[in-house]
């Protein structure tokens, strides 16, 4: 990739598989999160981890991309969201794509969002999850909080749920990597694109909706 591939960073696609082909030129390794959880001897290591708050087909688009360029990453699906229905046709099978690319599919936590969902949440958890398991035929060991920010207190310390091996925002996850994430379309400390080379490791959060072909409005 030349220079000037980078020196207008957006939310394109295009963009999004330069940074990944930058990525595998400069040596590193893209890790799925389950296959982060012990201490690695790699230098060079990125977390490609994907919440999907609003759009299976927008985080489709990004697997699509990882898979041709041939890398693992991790999506964080949601069981409650308002805009995709994990039973639908579309959405299962959208799913299952993403699976069948070696992907990793993780829970995406929200039953701390809403007073109907905290009321029984970890009855309610157990049969989401079994509920995620059985629908995706995969085994999910791994769970993301949805909008920590608004929802949770810092030093509100949760015990995991039974059958959950990690949480994103672990120490093992955030102390030994560089964290950057696209929230609102925006990165706080810079384009992924500029980290490369600079952070030997890596933990990048993204979310499908904000990228694009050839205009934002394609996926709302
Ligand atoms: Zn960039
Ligand atoms: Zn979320």
């Amino acid at each position: 990739m030349n220079k000037t591939d980078f020196d207008n960073c957006g939310f394109t696609h295009s963009h999004y598989k330069a940074c990944i082909q930058h990525a595998l030129d400069s040596g590193y390794r893209f890790l799925r999160m389950k296959d982060a959880l012990n201490k690695l001897d790699d230098d060079k290591i990125i977390l490609m981890r994907h919440d999907e708050d609003l759009s299976l087909p927008a985080a489709y688009n990004l697997a699509r991309i990882e898979g041709d360029l041939g890398i693992k990453a991790t999506y964080f699906l949601r069981l409650h969201a308002k805009n995709y229905n994990l039973l639908s046709h579309e959405s299962y099978s959208i799913a299952h794509k993403i699976i069948e690319m070696g992907h990793e599919i993780g829970f995406h936590y929200e039953l701390h969002t809403h007073p109907a969902l905290l009321e029984k949440e970890m009855e309610l958890f157990e049969r989401s999850k079994s509920l995620m398991e059985s629908l995706l035929g995969a085994e999910i060991i791994g769970m993301s909080y949805h909008e920590p920010a608004r929802f949770m207190n810092e030093k509100d310390k949760r015990e995991l749920p039974p059958g959950i091996q990690y949480e994103a925002y672990e120490e093992r996850f955030m102390d030994n990597y560089k964290y950057i994430s696209d929230s609102s379309a925006h990165w706080r400390e810079g384009c992924m694109c500029q980290h490369i080379g600079k952070e030997d490791r890596l933990y990048i959060l993204t979310h499908g909706f904000w990228w694009f072909d050839k205009s934002p409005v394609e996926n709302y």
